[in-house]
């Protein structure tokens, strides 16, 4: 029996939209809709019930089409005194609605007020429509919504989750007929929790015979409205059908953690442990936080596009979209963030690089509140003076003052926080199931099961790693006192970067200096900083004559980068047993490696600290729950602290 689509539905799917196919691949059914999530997707799998008296419980389904199953879902959590704690629904979704088409529809559908709320917080949330994870959390983190905007054939593989019930949607089989494939079984399969079960409404030969195949027991019961039957059962291997476990609930009682360092990558870290509720103690060498690079008056945060949409585009992609959220949830918790909202303009290189980039924006059909392509009039207009070309507007981008972040996430951690600044870590040891972290005169300073480790060019001396190549490089901004350039409008970058302060004053920048430990000023640094921003806009060559440069004020600090300019963001591997074992590990994948207990790393974060940390912090946060991450796991290999091992492994270079 084919499924009925209601016409309304259709009406609003998007045209333009990148993920707009045609009408036939659609699935998105509304007839009733709410009773048959709750009848088939709730009650096929045992919910409320299930998760009851839980820390955390995680849904995975397979197209979330309007979200009626989710609303459902979190209608029924909201109504349940015994609900878990924390309530995980992931889902991918090939063909996102916009956020307007998706009020809209929603708006015809629901009629019961109290999903309704619901929905429109749903859809006042709802991401930019562009390609990869994103998380979305309401009820102050509670409820936690994890869409992907990907073909599920192609997304499901990479999750890195342990679900414990599968709404099998999206299954209309002369439509959808890859969501039939062995693949998505195999898929689930991987993933499955204990005990996990799952509910559909398809009863076909080929879906019993792939569930049976992968482990999964079924039965059919009574199917709803115009269904007779359908599916409902459990994962019960009676064989191994998987390589790996999927990730493990945290495992002790007293959820406490040492972060070392309070810069952007420990606060962060901090926020997103006490949100969860862990007692965090912050260890940290100065006085007060972000001192070192995270001390800059202002840094730019803006995603990256690229012709091949890389790894480097995809990570940042991701954080940029991250990060926003959670700097929106704090101010939305009161707390004041010092940043600009007026957009971020990027200027090409030259017109080789406008056009490749305007190449990349059409391929990709990025939305134009992601980024859109600007002349240099377009762009003159945006930053109040002439521009010597055009090139991008994010209209999402901007600066931020990354203090006033780390001072507003150590506030939001409330009493869970304990401060230890102005002490200077040496060494960890491991004793049981506890970490003691040492000072430099090797006094005890805490103690705790889990410590993360975020002290940039210091992290990997203190975590012991041998294979953890970070760099320094020198970095020089120059202030230009109010006056002595016309004001801009907003950001702009490209060879370098200008941006209006609040004060009236701008900061220029960066100097890029490779193991140049120069702490002090240069007059060749200001030089520099200001010719590359007169590239762009030529009114700032009027600053190299305006005073002595000598007398310009400005501040140093040191990136700490890795060869491949990616951060080290999440567990330590254990190099020790992985050098033992270095013979049987030469073909290892990053699930293989022996990882250390309790033991996170999150550094060199180069020149975009920014937009990985936020991102950065929560996929930590998450590998330590056992929750699902935040982003694909090909992504999450990408920045493994652990892949230069790997990779010495694979060359046989362990020594
Ligand atoms: C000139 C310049 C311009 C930049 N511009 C931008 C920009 O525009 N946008 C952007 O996103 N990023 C920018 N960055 C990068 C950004 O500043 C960094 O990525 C970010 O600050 C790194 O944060 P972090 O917490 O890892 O490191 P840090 O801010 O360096 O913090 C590390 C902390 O660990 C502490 N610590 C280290 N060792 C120990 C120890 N043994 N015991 C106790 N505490 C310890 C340190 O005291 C420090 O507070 C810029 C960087 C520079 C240098």
């Amino acid at each position: 029996m084919t499924d009925p689509l209601i016409p309304a539905v259709l009406a609003f799917r998007p045209n333009g939209s990148p993920f707009s196919p045609l009408y036939d691949d659609i699935y998105h059914s509304a007839v009733g809709a709410l009773e048959q999530a709750h009848h088939v997707f709730l009650r096929g799998n045992e919910l409320p019930e299930r998760w009851q008296r839980r820390r955390t419980f995680t849904v995975l389904e397979t197209g979330f089409g309007i979200g009626i199953n989710f609303l459902a879902t979190w209608a029924a959590w909201r109504a349940d005194p015994a609900r878990c704690e924390r309530l995980h629904f992931v889902s991918a979704e090939k063909h996102p609605f916009s956020a307007a088409d998706l009020r809209r529809v929603l708006a015809i559908t629901i009629s019961d007020p109290l999903i309704t709320e619901l929905a429109d917080a749903l859809a006042t949330a709802w991401p930019m429509l562009v390609p990869g994870t994103h998380r979305l959390e309401f009820e102050g983190g509670r409820v936690v919504l994890t869409l992907i905007f990907a073909d599920a054939v192609e997304s499901l593989p990479a999750l890195r989750l342990r679900a414990d019930a599968f709404y099998l949607d999206g299954f209309a089989p002369a439509k959808n007929p890859e969501l039939w494939s062995p693949a998505i079984f195999k898929s689930l399969a991987r993933v499955a929790g204990d005990d996990a079960t799952f509910a559909t409404y398809s009863s076909a030969g080929d879906v019993k015979r792939a569930l049976t195949q992968c482990g999964f027991e079924y039965r059919k019961v009574d199917g709803f409205g115009w269904k007779r039957a359908m599916l409902v059962g459990r994962f019960a291997p009676r064989w191994r059908v998987r390589r790996h476990e999927p990730p493990a609930p945290f495992a002790h009682d007293a959820r406490h953690a040492v972060v070392i360092g309070a810069g952007l990558a420990g606060c962060a870290v901090i926020e997103r442990l006490a949100a969860r509720g862990w007692r965090v103690t912050s260890l940290e060498r100065h006085a007060s936080v972000a001192q070192d690079a995270s001390g800059n008056p202002a840094g730019v945060f803006h995603p990256m596009i690229s012709r091949d949409d890389s790894v480097a585009s995809r990570v940042t992609r991701a954080g940029f979209l991250y990060a926003l959220n959670r700097w929106a949830a704090l101010e939305r918790a009161g707390h004041r963030l010092t940043r600009g909202d007026r957009g971020l303009l990027q200027i090409a290189a030259d017109d080789d690089e406008a056009s490749a980039i305007s190449d990349a924006i059409a391929t990709f059909r990025y939305p134009s509140d992601y980024v859109t392509p600007v002349s240099a009039a377009d762009a003159a207009q945006l930053a109040g003076m002439p521009l010597a070309r055009g090139g991008w507007f994010f209209p999402r981008g901007g600066w931020i003052e990354p203090a006033s972040l780390c001072a507003a996430q150590l506030a939001a951690a409330g009493g869970l926080l304990e401060r230890r600044f102005g002490v200077d870590v040496a060494r960890l040891e491991r004793c049981g199931d506890q970490w003691t972290v040492f000072d430099t005169a090797g006094t005890a300073l805490a103690r705790a099961p889990v410590v993360i480790v975020a002290g940039a060019h210091e992290a990997a001396r203190i975590a012991g790693l041998r294979y953890a190549p970070t760099r320094s490089i020198r970095g020089q901004l120059s202030l230009l006192p109010e006056g002595s350039v016309a004001p801009l409008a907003l950001p702009v970058i490209g060879e370098g970067y200008a941006v209006p302060l609040a004060n009236g004053v701008t900061l220029t920048g960066a100097t890029y200096e490779l193991d140049d430990t120069d702490t002090t000023l240069r007059a060749d640094g200001h030089r520099e900083n200001i010719e590359r921003v007169a590239q762009m806009l030529p009114a700032f060559a009027s600053a190299l004559d305006a005073a002595p440069l000598t007398a310009l004020a400005g501040r140093v600090a040191f990136r700490c980068v890795t060869s491949d300019r990616m951060p080290m963001i999440g567990q330590l591997a254990d190099e020790g047993a992985a050098s033992r074992d270095a013979a049987r590990l030469r073909g290892a994948w990053p699930l293989d490696l022996p990882r250390v207990d309790g033991l996170y790393g999150a550094f060199a974060y180069g020149s975009r600290g920014l937009v990985w940390a936020a991102l950065g912090a929560e996929l930590i946060a998450s590998q330590i729950e056992g929750e699902p991450w935040p982003l694909e796991r090909d992504l999450a290999e990408d920045i493994d602290p652990a892949r230069f091992l790997l990779r010495a492994l694979r060359q046989g270079t362990l020594s």
